[in-house]
């Protein structure tokens, strides 16, 4: 008995969607590819519980007729090449013909179609690959297919998915992209049955990326220009202020097709030198139109990458023309950026280190001690503390500011030695805490007289969405202010001097990360711990004397003033015996 036999179709179809289809994003990417390629001007995607349930397209575009419409769910069938030197002169999105057989293999699916010149379109049902229905139906031209319960019939696949949230996330950075790249086709998305995007078919590249990215960030981003006979690039790349730790908003599209390439990002990165820390990233958008025959397509099963026959001349027009696009930008930070300092100290006042700091009088955003958490101490900084959870007591008065970044304080039995990250990260902390916990706890929320108005992308609106409630019961006021705008009325006192705007940003940054905690505390923790970390001074910021003071003063009030909320140490102290053991006076 031989023991080879060739697999049913079924069974490689299946094998094949392993690769093709990881996760509901990849069906997406897949229906989008198609419906871009049949010409729509109009596509709308409909997503339930992160597409796990549900994933429905609906396109304006070319349309099947019967015939082909069954033909298109069989395996390596497509209207897209017949040769392979077709693959030279590719102007589709698709090519392989594998993605509605594998992706049939594993849901059940609806396809409903109807070409131009066609009376009555087609309706088609397949569940696990095998078809269950063919009918003649009323449709609007372009195709409608609709994807429900998948990987219902692989377990295994199923076990492997994420969160919806997490999911719905993946769907969302394809559903952004293909929008980017594509301007001039109106696109609509829901999750849910909220609407979260409903982008017009006459966009330009630059309407259609402020209202993917929000013009918070669209604020922050520098033009590229670059042209070759046989290179054209374009986009935008961040001002470095908007670099953050994370490589998130990065696109490149290779004749506008979404791809990842580490190359070009590594250089995109590397023309900012030293415009931005080494473990920063910039966001960018990167298009880069080239003749087809330079590029090979057929290099990944989900096309998520490219080769190109020149590897070195993209990657140094891409650097250098990132690099042009940076020297002729003023990169100084927009006015209201400017007008807020996330120290209030770290003011024009006290920029020199070598001139002794002034406490700033004149301007709101200069007087760190209006709030009445800053006030109480200074009149006598040290009176009435208990100090008996303190190794040695009474401090000396004279507090020292080392390197910018911690602060050194005599006490009877030695040094002492914070860290001004984290003691002013543990008040906050605690501060905010307190006032989530006590719901309704009064008098450490302030008001502001000018709303803040956050403009945000559905990324990142999202994600404020999921934490509202936290931010609520933590004293910031923030209601939905019309698509994904959001205004802040009133936060919470300890932060009402600094940037708000940033910190905010910051904090959707850091939690875009780290999406996976699913329990409510810990994720109220979570956003409390970031909001902290975010808003506490930062090393390199110049702190005043008294700002020192109220600061040490008010770590003594505090539950924890040992560690910070991720459980770094706040204090370490060097005791005058260990300095005399090292100074060998002993
Ligand atoms: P490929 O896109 O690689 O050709 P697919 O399996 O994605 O392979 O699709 C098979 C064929 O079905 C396509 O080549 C196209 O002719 C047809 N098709 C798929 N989706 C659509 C659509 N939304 N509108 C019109 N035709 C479509
Ligand atoms: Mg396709």
């Amino acid at each position: 008995m031989p023991k080879i036999r060739i697999l049913q179709e079924d069974l490689i179809n299946k094998i094949a969607a392993g690769e093709v289809v990881e996760r509901p994003a990849s069906v997406v990417k897949e229906l989008l590819d198609n419906s871009y390629d049949a010409g729509a001007t109009h596509i709308s995607i409909d997503i339930q519980e992160g597409g796990i349930n549900k994933i429905h397209i609906v396109d304006n575009g070319e349309g099947m007729d019967k015939e082909d419409a069954e033909m298109a769910f069989k395996r390596h069938a497509t209207s897209k090449i017949q040769q392979i030197e077709d693959l030279l002169n590719l102007k589709n999105y698709g090519f392989r013909g594998e993605a509605l057989a594998t992706i049939s293999a594993v849901s059940k699916v609806t396809l409903k179609t109807r070409k131009k010149d066609q009376n009555l379109g087609t309706e088609i049902k397949i569940e696990g690959g095998q078809i269950t229905l063919t009918t003649e139906t009323g449709a609007p031209q372009g195709t409608s297919i609709l994807i429900e319960d998948l990987f219902y019939n692989v377990p295994a696949r199923k076990e492997f998915l994420k969160a919806t949230s997490t999911e719905y996330k993946e769907i969302l950075d394809i559903v952004d992209s293909y929008a980017i790249a594509n301007p001039g086709t109106g696109i609509s998305l829901v999750h849910n049955d909220k609407t979260i995007y409903n982008l017009p078919s006459d966009d330009k590249l630059e309407d259609r990326i402020r209202s993917i990215l929000g013009s918070d960030t669209f604020e922050k981003l520098i033009p590229l220009f670059f042209e070759h006979p046989h290179l054209e690039i374009y986009g935008y790349v961040s001002k470095p202020e908007l670099a953050s730790e994370r490589k998130k908003r990065q696109y490149i599209f290779v004749n506008k097709r979404p791809i990842n390439n580490r190359s070009i990002a590594f250089n995109v990165k590397d023309a900012y030198g030293s415009l931005i820390p080494r473990n920063s990233y910039p966001v960018f958008l990167v298009f880069l139109d080239l003749p087809t025959n330079v590029v090979d397509v057929n290099v990944h099963p989900r096309k998520e990458e490219v080769k190109f026959s020149n590897d070195q001349f993209i990657n140094t027009s891409v650097r250098s023309c990132v690099k042009s696009a940076l020297n002729r930008t003023d990169l100084t930070p927009g006015a209201q950026d400017k007008g807020v300092p996330r120290s209030p100290f770290a003011s024009p006042f006290v920029k020199n280190p070598f001139s002794p700091p002034t406490t700033p009088q004149t301007t709101k955003t200069s007087k760190p001690f209006s709030d009445p958490f800053w006030n109480a101490p200074y009149a006598d900084p040290f009176g009435g503390m208990d100090d008996t959870l303190t190794p040695g007591s009474g401090m000396n008065s004279n507090f020292l500011q080392i390197h910018n970044l911690y602060i050194v304080a005599e006490t009877e039995t030695g040094l002492l030695i914070y860290d001004q990250h984290a003691v002013h990260e543990r008040i906050i902390y605690e501060q905010l805490i307190s006032k989530h916990q006590k719901k309704n706890q009064t008098g450490q929320t302030q008001g502001l007289l000018t709303p803040i108005v956050l403009n945000l992308s559905a990324q990142e609106s999202t994600i404020l969405a999921e934490h509202l409630e936290t931010l609520k019961e933590a004293g910031f006021e923030i209601e939905e202010f019309g698509g994904n705008s959001y205004k802040i009325t009133q936060v919470p006192a300890i932060l009402s001097q600094f940037d708000i705007k940033g910190i905010i940003h910051e904090i959707l940054d850091d939690l875009e990360e780290h999406q996976e905690t699913k329990k409510v505390d810990s994720q109220s923790n979570k956003i409390l711990t970031y909001l902290a970390c975010r808003s506490a001074y930062k090393a390199g910021d110049l702190l005043h004397q008294e700002e020192i003071a109220a600061m040490i003063e008010k770590l003594k009030l505090a539950d924890i003033e040992y560690t910070c909320p991720h459980g770094r140490p706040v204090k370490i102290e060097l005791t005058w015996k260990e300095l005399s053991r090292m100074f060998k006076r002993t």
